[in-house]
């Protein structure tokens, strides 16, 4: 819209039915004070000031836009009986150059022109401004990622090298043991080294997960299997390797198959487990409620551990996510519970949380029961 501020109803009348007549949309302002009050309110793409009016002249109301953040860039066209084009009239902070002089009385065609050309420019500059919003937005986001990048490689080598040193003394501790025929002390260390290889080996298969993943060659072999059977296997698996655990089935069997990759669904609810198990005390009783509704299959792992502050949960499935209350007391590289999601997103299911701090979590997927 233009706006066009003149002390004269008869030169406001004439301009606005000329530049109307061109389909410019216009607004009137017939003072100064007027003009400011408007401009302060709307979005304008070009002001038509005449430079001699009575109490603020043309030229103190350019002046005081200059003032305003939302205004400083729309063009102005002065309108007046005298060549201003000297130097002293120049505005400040209209260094742009989008400014411009018409001499009165008015040569219709040439007005018409400097509209039209100071109209595109305060369009095209708004378009380029919008552009650079958006890319100084993208810069930000991926000066974020970049960063979040570095932590992550720092919190994976430093997650590598702890079991890594773990077998390194226990390898040392188990030479000394045979040297000396200590076959009980031996075998103990044999198994340290054992749960410290495991380790090594779930988290490289994390990482080498999120890296098909990025690449998109997570693939799933999908086909029908017995649920109740994966799930007692995968809670014996959990037993084995964790000491003292209480993990109860709450409901019945499921009768049928499910359709889906039984070795990334057992990930998924080790996964799931695992979290219980690591942000619960020792020994604290973790649920499982498995049931079938609606043709799907829904899981749900409850625990009562120390849970997630509601403004953390709808992160928590993000990439390298951690809780920063727990994250130092707590080991871990924050990407399991992401490539639990995606998991669940390429069988065409959803994942979820309900939490209450020190109260405990409930972690649930739901996926489809067979293949559509
Ligand atoms: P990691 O445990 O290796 O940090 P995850 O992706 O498995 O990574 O989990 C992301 C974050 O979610 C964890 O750092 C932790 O803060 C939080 N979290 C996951 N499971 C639980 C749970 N059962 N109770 C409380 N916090 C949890």
């Amino acid at each position: 819209m233009i706006l066009i501020v003149d002390d004269k109803s008869e030169n406001i009348y004439s301009l606005k039915k000329l530049l109307e007549s061109r389909n410019f949309k216009v607004d009137t302002a017939f003072s100064g004070e007027e003009a400011l009050k408007k401009i302060l309110k709307n979005q304008y793409a070009l002001i038509i000031l005449d430079v001699q009016m009575p109490d603020m002249d043309g030229f103190e109301v350019a002046e005081a836009i200059t003032g305003y953040s939302k205004s400083k860039d729309v063009p102005i066209i002065f309108l007046s009986a005298y060549n201003h084009k000297d130097k002293k009239y120049i505005i400040k902070g209209y260094e742009s150059g989008a400014i411009d002089f018409v001499l009165k009385p008015i040569d219709t065609d040439i007005l018409l022109l400097k509209v039209k050309t100071l109209q595109r420019l305060y369009y095209q500059t708004h378009e380029l401004n919008v552009v650079q919003a958006k890319l100084l937005k993208e810069i930000e986001i991926r000066k974020q990622a970049e960063l979040k990048k570095d932590e992550f490689l720092s919190i994976a080598s430093h997650e590598l090298k702890t079991p890594l040193t773990s077998i390194k003394a226990y390898t040392q501790l188990l030479e000394r043991s045979l040297d000396n025929n200590d076959k009980s002390v031996s075998r103990i260390y044999l198994e340290r080294s054992k749960v410290q290889l495991n380790k090594l080996e779930s988290l490289i298969a994390d990482l080498l997960d999120i890296s098909k993943i990025e690449s998109g060659e997570l693939k799933l072999n999908k086909a029908p299997f017995n649920f109740n059977e994966m799930l007692l296997t995968t809670i014996d698996i959990i037993r084995q390797t964790h000491n003292n655990t209480n993990i109860i089935i709450k409901n019945r069997a499921i009768e049928e198959d499910v359709f889906g990759d039984i070795v990334r669904i057992e990930q998924v609810i080790i996964n799931f487990l695992t979290n219980a198990i690591k942000y619960s005390e020792e020994g604290s009783l973790i649920e499982i409620n498995a049931f079938v509704e609606e043709e799907h299959l829904q899981l749900h792992i409850i625990d009562r551990g120390i849970g997630i502050p509601a403004e953390q949960q709808k992160n928590i499935f993000n990439k390298f996510f951690r809780v920063e209350e727990s994250s130092f007391k707590f080991q871990g590289l924050g990407i399991g519970l992401y490539i639990c999601s995606e998991i669940i997103k390429q069988h065409g299911g959803k994942v979820g949380v309900l939490s209450d701090v020190n109260k405990g979590s409930d972690f649930y997927f739901t996926i489809p029961l067979h293949n559509k």
